[in-house]
């Protein structure tokens, strides 16, 4: 995969991600640039278990959840992600990702791009035991540090690929643990046909549990999904802007939303 190709494979990411209002707009809606400083900062404040609602808007099954069934989920699932890194952490005795990539056998290369996707990826777990990470994104969103705001509320001792091995890593642990692990046990009901039945995994608990378990490792107080914004601000500030807002509103934040639709406001 090249630089090129790497960036065109955005314009289908951010299809997707607007895809609800374009039902109604025969454009994309173009959100206002805004400073990554002042989005981190309000993204920081979001407490971890209020990401649910944007937590399950990437799960496929979504649409067979209540509001207070993916509220319980996230919760069980963070403390599940926290809960196995204390477990791994107290197993091999250290709490730097990469000693622990090592002890668990894994094979960890931080390749610029990833080979071939339809989608974008920053970082990648293959069964049994690969782990990739994409240095082009990593290496534009070190370079944000630069900007003191950044620094500030990320904190400078944070290293972006550490944070997305300590991610990654967690998939690994759930394969290892797959016969108990909560992200794995719990199971979604698809249908039943007399003694017939067709039980399904939730993908998101899996994310969640593998972002509280970064978080537990990298000793942060952020959620780490403002990385998202983080990470896409590196290649397109506009998309980033307007992934920020979808995770805002998620978390019921809403006064904030300044959209550039109307000209008059642009103008003044
Ligand atoms: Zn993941």
């Amino acid at each position: 995969m090249t630089k090129e190709t790497f960036r065109a494979a955005f314009k289908p990411v951010a299809e997707g991600l607007f895809g609800k209002q374009k039902v109604r707009a025969y454009e994309r809606p173009r959100f206002e640039e805004r400073l990554i400083e002042d989005m981190l900062r309000d993204l920081a404040e979001i407490e971890p278990v209020e990401w649910y609602g944007y937590a399950f808007s990437r799960e496929p099954l979504n649409g067979k959840f209540q509001d207070e069934q993916r509220r319980a989920w996230m919760e069980k699932s963070l403390a599940c992600g926290r809960e196995y890194a204390e477990k791994i952490c107290g197993k091999y005795q250290t709490r730097d990702p990469e000693k622990l990539a090592e002890c668990m056998g894994m094979n960890v290369s931080f390749p610029e791009f990833p080979e071939k996707t339809d989608r974008v990826m920053f970082a990648e777990y293959r069964i049994p035991n690969k782990i990739c990470i994409y240095m082009d994104a990593v290496k534009k969103a070190e370079k944000l540090f630069e900007k003191p705001g950044v620094c500030r509320i990320l904190t400078k001792d944070l290293k972006v690929s550490r944070l997305l091995l300590s991610h990654e890593l967690f998939h690994c642990v759930e394969e290892e643990y797959r016969h108990e692990i909560f992200t794995k046990t719990e199971k979604i009901r698809l249908w039943t046909l007399g003694f017939l039945h067709n039980d399904s995994n939730i993908i998101a608990l899996s994310e969640i549990a593998a972002m509280g378990f970064a978080q537990e490792i990298m000793g942060i107080s952020y959620s780490p999904y403002l990385m998202d914004v983080f990470l896409v601000y590196g290649y397109s500030p506009e998309e980033a802007s307007g992934l920020y807002e979808e995770m805002m509103e998620y978390a019921g934040i809403k006064n904030l939303k300044v959209q550039m639709t109307d000209v008059s406001y642009l103008e003044r």
